[in-house]
């Protein structure tokens, strides 16, 4: 497997070549001013801009009402010179992410967080299309999932089980003995739980399983890791930083380039 970082500037590299000459351009929606969305929004626009794609920041104070925010997103929806558009999550109390998700239009929704939409939420895609990139053989092979959200847990499932996958997805309400059993027999395990250790040493693992960290957690330093302990006994684990968030930030990418051709 390839050093993700290395895989994401070459890919970025590429697309800069690919997109040269266009008129893309991105909208992210930001609510309030909570440091690490601050810092996931920066990083978006940068990678955005960096191949070229022109973005624009609409950033709304914490108080705004729901219905001021809906108002600005169908504007959006209907100004032709938008390629796409993101709401940043999460977003305060106040305001239903659900309700927010469902007014984005299907054609300018680069998270896909719309059910309506065809975009596939750029976390699950982004650990696959390095997977396939890397020639992991999907077919037959058993596929453990920890989590069950709508944005990574739900949508890599089925894009492992398209990919002919036996696919297992855990959560809160799997038992430990069933944890056990599964992962002893996963050949990949995606790990999206929100939860530092979630998966560590303790499990027999195949030593030919590859591991794919997503989850961000912040260890009482301040410093940013993932759900798994670090170094498992397995062929390959993806780090935390320089792993999936990397993958996420180019399937963004991807995701705006895919409505352009809609
Ligand atoms: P979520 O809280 O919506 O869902 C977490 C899921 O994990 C739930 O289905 C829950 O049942 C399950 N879960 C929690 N603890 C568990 C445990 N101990 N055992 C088994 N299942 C458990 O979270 P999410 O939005 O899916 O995100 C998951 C993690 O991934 C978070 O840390 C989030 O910050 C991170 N994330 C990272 C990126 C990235 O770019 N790297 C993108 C999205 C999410």
């Amino acid at each position: 497997m390839q050093n993700i970082k290395e895989y994401v500037e070459a890919k970025k590299l590429a697309l800069k070549e690919q997109l040269k000459n266009n008129n893309l351009k991105a909208v992210i929606v930001q609510v309030g001013d909570v440091e690490a969305s601050n810092r996931y929004v920066r990083n978006k626009i940068r990678d955005l801009e960096e191949v070229g794609i022109t973005t624009e920041l609409i950033k709304f104070p914490e108080t705004i009402s729901e219905d001021a925010l809906l108002d600005r997103l169908h504007k959006l929806n209907i100004d032709y010179s938008v390629t796409g558009y993101l709401v940043q999550l999460p977003l305060p109390k106040h305001i239903s992410e659900e309700r927010i998700n469902s007014v984005i239009y299907p054609w300018k929704d680069i998270d896909g967080f719309n059910v309506l939409s065809k975009t596939v939420p750029a976390t699950p895609l982004g650990v696959y299309t390095y997977l396939k990139d890397m020639n992991f053989e999907f077919s037959g092979k058993n596929a453990v999932i920890i989590g069950r959200s709508h944005i990574v847990g739900r949508p890599m499932h089925k894009l492992l089980l398209d990919a002919n996958m036996n696919v297992t997805v855990l959560h809160t309400k799997t038992s430990e003995e069933d944890k056990r059993f599964y992962l002893e027999h996963a050949d990949l395990i995606v790990v999206a739980a929100g939860n530092a250790n979630v998966l560590n040493k303790s499990y027999k693992l195949k030593e030919t399983a590859v591991v794919m960290d997503v989850g961000i957690n912040f260890n009482e330093e301040g410093k940013l890791i993932g759900d798994c302990e670090k170094d498992l006994p397995v062929a390959f684990q993806s780090p935390v930083p320089g792993g999936c968030g990397l993958l996420t930030r180019l399937a963004v990418i991807e995701n705006l380039i895919a409505l352009s051709k809609n």
